[in-house]
């Protein structure tokens, strides 16, 4: 196939032609499709219904220190759960607290924390004229959401394929005393599914902040979340930042919503024993402890750290067709027109989309027209500001596979067929 770069406006013209027939068959089809957020299928959540047969009426219900997990108390979770979730980020349970259902949740309150209260004795950011964070773009929403709630400014660090540009990273850091942290998703990043090199991961423990209360906002979501043999495992950024003379420079956070179930799972905080003093001396006003009996439950299903890893093979046999399923249909549509760039993602829960400047929003709109919901363009972005208007999340777990290789077949569409009414545009036709 020509570049369509270098077709003549007759080819772009006879191309646009059968684009729109073939548009509008899929807009006669009344497709109802949505690939909007990382949801799991419901075969997914399927697997994790045995978590109901944990408990008879008559099982044991205390926890490995004694305590009844029926009843208050242990506001930094058992211990057995400590170290279960301690484990899947590689972390000693004494570094480890659990939480409600929700790491977002806890990245929320850890910031909210901030703002209200200042981190070790420092200056709560409320009292600050500004307050920055760095964000890496493309990236999760809803973390840059969070941000902009407290009126942080975020700056955009562009993704490279080792992981933010490190470069640009320290320099503010390293310059700026506003800046006070970086969300960063280490492992299969949301939406690009970029694991950070081993490099990157050194540099960031080694920086040196203008900030005494800069934090490293680590959120290792998909940490296990592989859709291969092969685990892409990057060095531990807790043991890192210990090495390198800064213990404190980081918070990480993981959940168990995409190894259960989302929403109803246990979420988890690791950090160096200073740190996690510190955010126990705020929370104990907050909270007399969090959902004791889903920590047990959760531990009693997977028993250790392994049991969670043969559970995430189930998981990975279920979305890695789907994820296959776009890439297939993008290498077979796209390869040779030059008009887009994808990520080939070996876990997580998503596929990052460059369509051709100045695209991203029509092509929304187009599949939005014919039935296919996606994620709003520029949402990878602080404020859904992409500035190429080029880039789309493709999240595509929730979906049955029949209706991924329809919702593959009419993206691609769209994204040819914006690509050739813009071309035309730019040369006047
Ligand atoms: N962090 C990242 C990077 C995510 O992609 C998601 C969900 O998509 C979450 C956190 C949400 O996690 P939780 O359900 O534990 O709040």
């Amino acid at each position: 196939m020509t570049a369509y770069k270098d077709m003549t406006k007759d080819q772009l013209e006879t191309l646009r032609n059968e684009l729109e027939t073939e548009y509008n068959k899929y807009r006669a089809k009344g497709l109802m499709l949505n690939i909007a957020r990382g949801k799991p299928g419901v075969d997914q959540l399927q697997i994790s219904m045995p978590l109901f047969e944990v408990f008879s009426s008559e099982a044991d219900l205390t926890a490995t220190d004694g305590v009844d997990v029926r009843n208050y108390g242990t506001l930094e979770g058992i211990p057995e759960a400590r170290k279960l979730l301690g484990d899947m980020m590689g972390v000693p349970k004494e570094q480890v607290v659990i939480f409600g259902n929700s790491s977002l949740n806890v990245m929320y309150d850890t910031v909210a924390r901030a703002y209200m209260f200042g981190i070790m004795g420092n200056t709560p950011w409320c009292k600050l004229d500004t307050v920055k964070f760095l964000c890496p773009v493309p990236g999760y929403d809803r973390h840059f959401g969070i941000t902009q709630q407290f009126g942080i400014e975020m700056i955009n660090i562009p993704m490279t394929d080792s992981g933010p540009d490190m470069n640009l990273v320290e320099y503010y850091v390293e310059k700026d005393p506003a800046v006070k942290g970086i969300w960063c998703v280490p492992v299969y990043s949301n939406p690009s599914g970029i694991v950070y090199s081993d490099e990157t991961v050194r540099r960031f423990a080694n920086m040196n902040p203008a900030a005494d209360d800069f934090r490293i906002y680590w959120d290792n979501a998909y940490v296990i979340h592989h859709l291969y043999d092969e685990e892409n495992v990057i060095p531990n950024i807790i043991e890192e930042c210990k090495k390198a003379g800064h213990p404190d420079m980081v918070y990480q956070f993981c959940s168990t919503s995409k190894i259960t179930f989302p929403g109803s799972g246990v979420a988890a905080m690791s950090a160096s024993p200073d740190n996690i003093r510190d955010v126990l001396d705020r929370m104990k006003w907050q909270t007399i402890g969090h959902d004791k009996v889903n920590q047990l439950r959760h531990v009693r299903f997977f028993h250790n750290l392994d049991g969670m890893k043969a559970h995430m093979k189930k998981h990975a046999e279920i979305i890695r067709p789907k994820v296959e399923a776009f890439l297939d249909e993008f290498d077979r549509e796209l390869a040779t027109a030059g008009i887009a760039e994808w990520t080939r993602p070996r876990g997580g829960y998503f596929i990052s989309f460059n369509a051709m400047k100045g695209c991203a929003k029509d092509i929304v709109a187009k599949c939005k027209a014919a039935g296919l919901t996606l994620t709003g363009a520029g949402a990878a972005f602080p404020y859904g500001e992409d500035p190429d208007d080029s880039n789309i999340r493709i999240a595509p777990t929730f979906s049955s596979l029949e209706d991924i290789y329809k919702a593959a077949g009419l993206f691609t569409v769209c994204v040819k067929l914006s690509a050739v009414e813009h071309l035309l545009a730019d040369i006047g036709a």
